[in-house]
C-alpha cells in the first residue's frame, strides 16, 4: 500500500523531475485511515496531494505523499430548486463541471478548465470569471491526519477569501479533503460580465445563453491564453493579485496611469499582478528551458527539464522586481515544497 521513492514527475502540472521517498494512492476513507495509522504516517512529514496543479517541488520529497483518488459522485438533496451533490476528493474538477452542465445544474460553468482536483477547490477558494467555489460550496468531509475522524466544515467553517480558505493557513497540513458537497441551482444565473466572456460568446456566434455556451466560451479563452500543462509544464498563476490601499494605488496610478485595476471593497483595490509583472519587463522571458509565459505573465512555464529550484528563483526575482519598481508585495499563489 505504501511504496518507495517513486517519481513525482506525472503528479506535478509543473512536470518537476523529484521523488517521494514514500508514497500512497487512497481509493477510498479506509485506505487514508490505514496509512495514517501507519508508522510510516506518523513518523514522516507528509503531504497531501490532488492533482498537482497547485504547487511547485523545488527538491525531492523527504516523507510521504498521500494521494486522493477518492471518486463517486452522488446526489444527496434533490428539489424543485437545487441538488446537493457529495463528490469525491478525487474526482478531476473539470469532469465535474461537465457532469453538472450535462444535467442542468448551474453554478460551475465559469469554473471550466480549471486544473486539478475537487479535493483541492476549497484549499484555495478556486475561482475565475467572477466566480468562486464558495459561492456553490455547501459542506464538507475532510479526515483528521491524526485522529482518523471525519470533520464536517460548512460553507462560513471554511473562512474562504480571495484564494484562500482556513485550510491553507490555520489548518494547514492537519486534514486531506476527502468529500465536497455543492448546491447547485436548477435555475439559470448567468455571469458573462467578466473578462472577454461577453465578446468570446459573440465571437462564437452565439446569442442563447446556457451553461453549456458560456463553458464553451470559457474553454476557448483558456485554451487560447493560457499554456496547456499537457504540453507545457505550468502551475497556472504563480502569483496572486495583490490588493492595496486606495491611498497607495493612487501613489502607483500617478506613475503608471494605465495600471489595471479593479476595487473590492471600500478603499481597497485589486491590481491585475499580470499587469504588474509584464510592465516590470518579465513577460516572454526566457531563461533556458523556464521562463515567464508569453502570453499571461501570471505563470511561470517549465518548457521541459528545468528544476523547482530554478523556477522559484525566478519567483524571488519577480518579487524583488515589482516590489522596486512599484512598491507592491506580490505574494506566491502556488504551493512550494
Ligand atoms: P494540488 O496542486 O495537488 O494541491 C494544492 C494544495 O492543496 C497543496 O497544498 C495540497 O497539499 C493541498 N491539497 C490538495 N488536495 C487536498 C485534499 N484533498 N485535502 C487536503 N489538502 C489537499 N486556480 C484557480 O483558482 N482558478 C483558475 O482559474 C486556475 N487556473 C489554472 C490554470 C492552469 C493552466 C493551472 C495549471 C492551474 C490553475 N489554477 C487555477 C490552479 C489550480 O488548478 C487550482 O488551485 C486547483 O484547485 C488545484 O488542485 P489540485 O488537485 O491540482 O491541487
Ligand atoms: P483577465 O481576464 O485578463 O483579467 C486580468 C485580471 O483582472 C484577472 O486577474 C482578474 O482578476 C481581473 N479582472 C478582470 N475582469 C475583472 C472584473 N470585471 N472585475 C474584477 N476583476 C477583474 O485574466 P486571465 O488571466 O485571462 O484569467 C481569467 C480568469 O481566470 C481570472 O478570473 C483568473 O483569476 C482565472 N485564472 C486563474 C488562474 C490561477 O492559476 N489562479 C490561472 C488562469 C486564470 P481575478 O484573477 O481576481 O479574477
Amino acid at each position: 500500500m505504501i511504496e518507495s521513492d517513486v517519481s513525482l514527475k506525472k503528479f506535478n502540472t509543473f512536470g518537476i523531475d523529484v521523488s517521494s521517498r514514500l508514497f500512497s494512492q487512497a481509493e477510498n476513507e479506509d485506505h487514508v485511515r490505514n496509512v495514517i495509522q501507519s508508522n510510516a504516517f506518523k513518523t514522516n512529514t507528509s503531504l497531501i496531494l490532488g492533482g498537482g496543479s497547485n504547487l511547485l517541488f523545488t527538491k525531492n520529497f523527504d516523507g510521504i505523499v498521500l494521494r486522493n483518488n477518492i471518486h463517486g459522485i452522488e446526489v444527496i438533496e434533490d428539489t424543485k430548486e437545487h441538488v446537493l451533490v457529495k463528490v469525491g476528493g478525487g474526482v478531476v474538477w473539470h469532469d465535474f463541471v461537465l457532469y453538472c452542465i450535462k444535467k442542468g445544474w448551474h453554478g460551475v460553468e465559469n469554473l471550466s478548465l480549471i486544473p486539478g482536483n475537487v479535493g483541492a477547490s476549497p484549499m484555495q477558494n478556486i475561482g475565475a470569471y467572477g466566480v468562486e467555489i464558495k459561492e456553490v460550496f455547501y459542506e464538507l468531509e475532510a479526515i483528521h491526519l491524526k485522529t482518523g475522524e471525519i470533520h464536517y466544515f460548512n460553507n462560513s467553517a471554511c473562512k474562504f477569501g480571495y484564494r484562500e480558505s482556513i485550510f491553507k493557513n490555520k489548518l494547514k497540513g492537519q486534514y486531506l479533503i476527502s468529500r465536497v458537497i455543492y448546491k447547485l441551482s436548477k435555475r439559470a444565473n448567468f455571469n458573462i460580465s467578466y473578462g472577454a466572456i461577453e465578446k468570446q460568446l459573440e465571437t462564437m456566434g452565439i446569442k442563447e445563453l446556457s451553461a453549456k455556451s458560456i463553458s464553451d466560451a470559457v474553454i476557448a479563452i483558456r485554451q487560447s491564453k493560457l499554456p496547456d500543462p499537457k504540453k507545457i509544464g505550468n502551475s497556472g498563476s504563480f502569483f496572486k493579485n495583490p490588493v492595496v490601499t486606495k491611498s497607495s494605488y493612487d501613489i502607483i496610478r500617478s506613475n503608471f496611469p494605465d495600471v489595471v485595476a479593479y476595487p473590492v471593497g471600500k478603499d481597497l483595490i485589486k491590481l491585475a499582478a499580470g499587469w504588474l509583472i509584464e510592465k516590470a519587463g518579465w513577460k516572454g522571458k526566457t531563461f533556458g528551458n523556464y521562463g515567464v509565459h508569453k502570453n499571461q505573465a501570471l505563470v511561470l512555464v517549465n518548457y521541459g527539464g528545468a528544476s523547482g529550484r530554478e523556477i522559484y528563483d525566478l519567483s524571488e526575482e519577480i518579487l524583488d522586481s515589482i516590489k522596486e519598481k512599484f512598491g507592491v508585495q506580490l505574494e506566491r499563489e502556488v504551493n512550494i515544497y
